[in-house]
């Protein structure tokens, strides 16, 4: 049985537990240590019980418990794209930093690597699989095309970037560039784009879809939820029937999808 959990999401940082009954996977461990281990505890487990941690890119708000966790654990194994293997070793204490080529295993897991469009030397987003059934994430990218979509539509839990709105980004207090680089195909998915990826997926095995990566500032969970929804209310897609939307948060541990 494969499993979701949004520990924390959202653009102050981001950590996911994907779970099987023999392998616990950390995606990204950028949040406090502290507050991770306190999540960790929710869930029964210990760092030690984290079989691999696997990382999207080196944006400090997907990678700053690193130092710290490695320092207390650091036999964990530490997945990331090959591209930003120097830069995650030097900010570890693991000599177990390995740089991610194509598709790998961790336990019972195999993992799937998707190329993000991001600011960053690099950025995947990864699809788990576990006895025919697979759980997928993307974040961090700022377009979309039919590789993404194909990417998606295997798996029955989709974690996907809402991150922004476009109106409350252009109209908001954020300097003309910073707004542009989020925007522009190097930043981040907006409410619509996520939405409009969602709806070519109708159709496909996606029955649960986690809505992630909110900023703080250009988006709230209502208007995340009410855009991905009208998209599907549009399409005869009944909320809560025929799929479920959960938003990921910031502050509390979201719920585990399976
Ligand atoms: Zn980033
Ligand atoms: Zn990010």
């Amino acid at each position: 049985m494969l499993k979701l959990t949004p520990l924390f999401s959202g653009s102050r940082g981001n950590c996911t537990l994907i779970q099987t009954n023999n392998t616990n996977i950390l995606l990204d461990v950028g949040y406090s240590y502290k507050k991770l281990l306190v999540a960790l505890e929710g869930k029964n487990l210990t760092p030690k019980d984290i079989s691999a941690i696997v990382i999207t890119h080196e944006h400090d708000d997907h990678i700053c418990a690193l130092p710290m966790w490695t320092k207390f654990v650091p036999n964990t194994k530490i997945y990331v794209p090959q591209p930003i293997v120097n830069c995650i070793a030097n900010r570890s204490y693991s000599p177990y930093v390995e740089g991610i080529g194509g598709s790998f295993v961790v336990g019972d897991v195999t993992v799937d690597v998707y190329q993000c469009s991001h600011d960053s030397q690099a950025c995947c987003g990864y699809r788990f699989s576990n006895e025919g059934q697979s759980i997928a994430s993307i974040t961090d990218t700022g377009c979309f095309d039919e590789q993404t979509v194909q990417f998606l539509a295997p798996c029955k839990v989709v974690q996907l970037e809402c991150n922004h709105d476009v109106t409350m980004l252009q109209s908001g207090r954020y300097p003309y560039l910073l707004k542009r680089r989020i925007a522009s195909p190097f930043g981040h998915l907006s409410n619509d784009q996520c939405a409009s990826i969602l709806q070519q997926l109708i159709g496909t095995n996606v029955k649960k879809v986690v809505l992630a990566h909110l900023s703080e500032n250009n988006n709230t969970a209502e208007l995340a939820f009410d855009t991905v929804n009208k998209m599907y209310q549009k399409n005869n897609i009944v909320e809560g029937r025929d799929i479920q939307i959960y938003v990921a948060s910031q502050h509390t541990v979201g719920e585990t999808i399976d």
